[in-house]
C-alpha cells in the first residue's frame, strides 16, 4: 500500500547563525534576496492548502528558523491553521535559552535540536560557533518547560565526532530526551562525505557495549527512525540510516523551501514551484493540485543508495533538514 504522505517540512530561512559542517557548503553559499523568501502570510497559506491535501504535521526548520524575525508569532499562527495536527521545529538551540518560553507559550511542544559533540572545543570546530553552553542551557530550559518529545539530533562523523557515541546515549539514562544517532548525508561534498561517513550498523555495535537494546513502538506519523530504549534509561534512543538504508518506502514528507519550491524528496532534483503561481493569484485548487503533484511524484526517480549516492543539488541550509 502507498505510504500516506501527511507531513511537511517548511524552511523559513536560508540563513543561520551557525556553519556546521556537514550542512552548510564549504565555499559558503548565496543567500537568497529577502524578496525571495516565502513571507509568513504566503506560508500560513501554504499550510492551509497543504493540510487540505492530508499534510497535517508541519515542521518549522531552516537555515536556523529562530534567526527569522517574528518566527515565533508565525508558529504561534501555523498552532491555528484548521487542519493542522502537529507543529515541530528544528533548531541549534543556540536562541533557546531566550525564545524557550515564548515558544511554549504558542502552544508549540515537538522540539528537536541539533547537537554534534558535547565537547566545547570540538562543537566549536563542527559548527563554527563557541555556542555549546547556551545550546545545553537550551536543552535544559526545554526540559523544564515541559517541551515533549525533546529529540536531539547527532549527525555521526567518523573520525570526528564517533568517539563521543557512549557519552550521548548516556545522556538518556537521567534524561527524558531521544538522542537520535543520524547518518552523515552526502549533501555538499562527495569526498568529505566518503571520508566522514560511519554507518548506523557500526553505531549500534558500538553502543552495544551499554547493554542490550529495547525495541520501541513507533507512532503513524514517526519518521524514519527505528527507536530503542536501554533498560531502565528514561530516554530513547532513535537511528536513522538514510544513506545505508534509504527510506523511501517509509517517508512520509515533502519539503518547502525558503524560495518556495516544493520538493518529493530530499535526493531527487525535482522541484516545483508554488511561489510563482502563488504570487500570480492561484486560488487554493491550484496550489492543492501542485502538492498533490508533488506527492504523486514521491518514489517516482531513482532510488539513492551506494557510493553513487546523488548529491540534493542544493545545500541543506537552503532545502530545509
Ligand atoms: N538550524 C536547524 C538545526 O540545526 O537543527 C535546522 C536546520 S538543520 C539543516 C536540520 C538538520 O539537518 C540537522 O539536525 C541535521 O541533522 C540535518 N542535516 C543537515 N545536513 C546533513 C547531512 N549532510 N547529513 C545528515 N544530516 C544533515
Amino acid at each position: 500500500m502507498p505510504n500516506e504522505i501527511n507531513y511537511l517540512r517548511i524552511s523559513i530561512t536560508d540563513r543561520c547563525n551557525l556553519r556546521c559542517f556537514y550542512c552548510t557548503p564549504w565555499g559558503g553559499w548565496k543567500k537568497l534576496p529577502a524578496p525571495e523568501i516565502l513571507r509568513y502570510e504566503e506560508l500560513l497559506r501554504l499550510a492551509g492548502v497543504a493540510a487540505r491535501v492530508g499534510l497535517r504535521k508541519i515542521r518549522v526548520t531552516g537555515g536556523e528558523p529562530l534567526v527569522r524575525r517574528g518566527a515565533v508569532e508565525f508558529i504561534r499562527n501555523l498552532h491555528q491553521v484548521p487542519g493542522i495536527a502537529e507543529v515541530c521545529l528544528t533548531t541549534n538551540g543556540v536562541l533557546l535559552p531566550e525564545l524557550g518560553p515564548e515558544l511554549y507559550a504558542t502552544g508549540l511542544r515537538h522540539l528537536n535540536l541539533s547537537l554534534d559533540s558535547l565537547r566545547r572545543e570540538r562543537y566549536h570546530r563542527l559548527t563554527g560557533g563557541d555556542r555549546l553552553s547556551q545550546v545545553l542551557a537550551g536543552i535544559e530550559a526545554a526540559l523544564a518547560l515541559g517541551f515533549h518529545p525533546v529529540k536531539l539530533n547527532c549527525v555521526v562523523l567518523k573520525d570526528l565526532n564517533d568517539d563521543e557515541l557512549c557519552e550521548f546515549a548516556l545522556l538518556t539514562r537521567d534524561l527524558p530526551l531521544q538522542v537520535r544517532f543520524i547518518e552523515f548525508m552526502p549533501t555538499v561534498d562527495q569526498p568529505r562525505w566518503q571520508r566522514h561517513f560511519l554507518p548506523m550498523a557500526e553505531v549500534r555495535r558500538r553502543l552495544q557495549a551499554l547493554g542490550p537494546m529495547e525495541p520501541v513502538a513507533r507512532a503513524a506519523t514517526a519518521g524514519p527512525a527505528r527507536i530503542f530504549r536501554l533498560p531502565g534509561f528514561q530516554g530513547e534512543l532513535g537511528f536513522i540510516s538514510s544513506v545505508s538504508d534509504h527510506h523511501c518506502p517509509t517517508c512520509n514528507r515533502l519539503r518547502l523551501t525558503a524560495a518556495g519550491y516544493l520538493r518529493p524528496c530530499l535526493f531527487a532534483a525535482a522541484e516545483l514551484d508554488l511561489k510563482g503561481p502563488l504570487r500570480q493569484g492561484a486560488d487554493d485548487a491550484a496550489l492543492g493540485r501542485l502538492f498533490r503533484e508533488a506527492i504523486s511524484l514521491k518514489n517516482s526517480g531513482a532510488k539513492p543508495g551506494g557510493r553513487d549516492f546523488p548529491l540534493p543539488g542544493r545545500p541543506m541550509v537552503s532545502i530545509g533538514g
